[in-house]
């Protein structure tokens, strides 16, 4: 908001009486105008959007097409047109996915049910001529079935829903409240998600923005799901499959990690957390109060791999406090129409794989040895390959959205992983902190 220079306008005050009338009723004009603009600054600033009704219905009639069926309310825009949009990609995940090539049978009409007119103005953006319409209701599906914690999913057996490739925005309005209703049935019964449920209804939740609903993936189905509190808050598993090990030490394992690491940074910042675990891939994606991550319950059977799933676990968990909360400028609020470049994923992924040791160790999970040697690998992973003397950790950051993803058979000989580097990084800053104070301070 410019505020024009309030001391040029009231010197002249001191000059003859009926110019001293004429600017003293300028100057209460401006205090007017001022005293309105700090009571009432929405109504005034240019630009400035009026906050809109935005109820989202998703339903999921015939999962077997992996169709999902949106529907999109909004009352209370004044414009005659509407820009909605599709982000091009999510949050953690570094990569253009294009979501939009997913939707089809796009549509809208008014109250009374008469069609508006549609067009595309960009790959992610439909234009509604909405008139003189007071509501307009939209209609669309999107095909989901690709088996990715960065896209969708919809079968028979589960719903998984990246709200980023599902939900369309009304240009200008990321900060407006959303309201979404789920509609289940006989097969896809039961919903799991970060958001807050609206209370007194049934299967409706309120994101407070569209930063929040991208930021919590929603997975409806009949998973097995497991409980634990925290510091009097409650955790949930929520799996697929978790093969034979026995649920209390799963239990048991998952609350060390969640304690040692409120321990380690002193602050639990969540009402409730839930962990999506779903059968049957790989990768994992961090969010404020909830992870979503495939995996194969085969990886459960011995000791080691079992240790690697619950380092696995410890990553994506403890990427609230990093990269979620403590994160470069530009990863929050998002541009979601472009790549999000930052210099800084070493320390938001490679610190948190040097924490993924220390939690586990500190959580007694871990023998000093296996500490040791998950450290040891981690160094030769990144000196044996040709790319660390030609790349360095900031370029590698910054380039992930072109090559991490896309890597190609010469990747390992021009270029380096910052999960890697990163991890040794925090190791060096860790000792380095430790040598200087003698001990007394260290990396928590
Ligand atoms: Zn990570």
């Amino acid at each position: 908001m410019k505020i024009i220079n309030f001391k040029a306008i009231i010197y002249p005050l001191k000059s003859g009486r009926g110019q001293n009338l004429f600017l003293r009723q300028w100057f209460f004009l401006i205090i007017f105008t001022l005293l309105i603009l700090r009571v009432f600054p929405s109504a005034i600033v240019p630009g400035q959007k009026n906050r809109l009704n935005l109820t989202f219905t998703l339903s999921m009639e015939r999962p077997h097409t992996h169709y999902f069926q949106v529907n999109l309310q909004i009352t209370g825009l004044a414009a005659d047109y509407l820009d909605l949009k599709l982000p091009n990609w999510t949050p953690g995940y570094y990569r253009l996915m294009d979501y939009a090539r997913n939707v089809i049978n796009f549509k809208a009409r008014d109250e009374a049910g008469n069609s508006l007119i549609c067009s595309k103005t960009a790959k992610n953006v439909w234009r509604i001529k909405k008139g003189r319409a007071r509501n307009v209701f939209v209609d669309y599906d999107v095909y989901a079935f690709n088996v990715s914690v960065a896209e969708s999913f919809l079968d028979d057996s589960r719903a998984f829903v990246v709200p980023a490739s599902v939900f369309m925005y009304p240009d200008g309005y990321l900060q407006n409240p959303v309201k979404l209703k789920i509609v289940t049935n006989e097969l896809l019964p039961q919903i799991y998600c970060g958001l807050d449920e609206i209370a007194g209804e049934t299967r409706a939740f309120y994101a407070p923005d569209f930063d929040i609903l991208y930021d919590c993936p929603i997975y409806v189905g009949q998973p097995e799901v497991l409980q634990f509190e925290v510091n009097g808050v409650s955790h949930r598993i929520v799996a697929e499959d978790l093969g034979q090990v026995p649920r209390i030490k799963i239990i048991n394992d998952f609350k060390k990690i969640v304690e040692t690491s409120i321990t380690i940074m002193g602050d639990l910042p969540y009402r409730h957390y839930t962990f999506i675990l779903m059968e049957g891939g790989g990768g994992g994606l961090e969010h404020l109060n909830s992870m979503a991550a495939y995996m194969n319950a085969s990886v459960l059977q011995t000791p080691e791999s079992y240790k690697n799933w619950l380092a696995f676990i410890a990553h994506e968990y403890f990427h609230h406090y990093n990269v979620k909360r403590i994160r470069p400028e530009v990863l929050g609020p998002f541009d979601y129409d472009r790549e999000n470049y930052t210099h800084m994923l070493w320390v938001s992924e490679g610190i948190t794989v040097y924490y993924e040791y220390l939690i586990l160790k500190r959580a007694g999970l871990l023998t000093n040895e296996e500490f040791f040697d998950r450290i040891s690998r981690t160094i030769a992973t990144y000196e044996n390959i040709p790319g660390s003397k030609i790349q360095s950790v900031t370029e590698s950051s910054f380039d992930t959205w072109i090559r991490f993803f896309a890597r190609s058979e010469e990747a390992m000989n021009t270029g380096i992983s910052y999960y890697d580097k990163g991890a040794i990084l925090g190791l060096l800053l860790d000792l380095k902190i430790r040598h200087e104070n003698s001990e007394q301070k260290i990396f928590r």
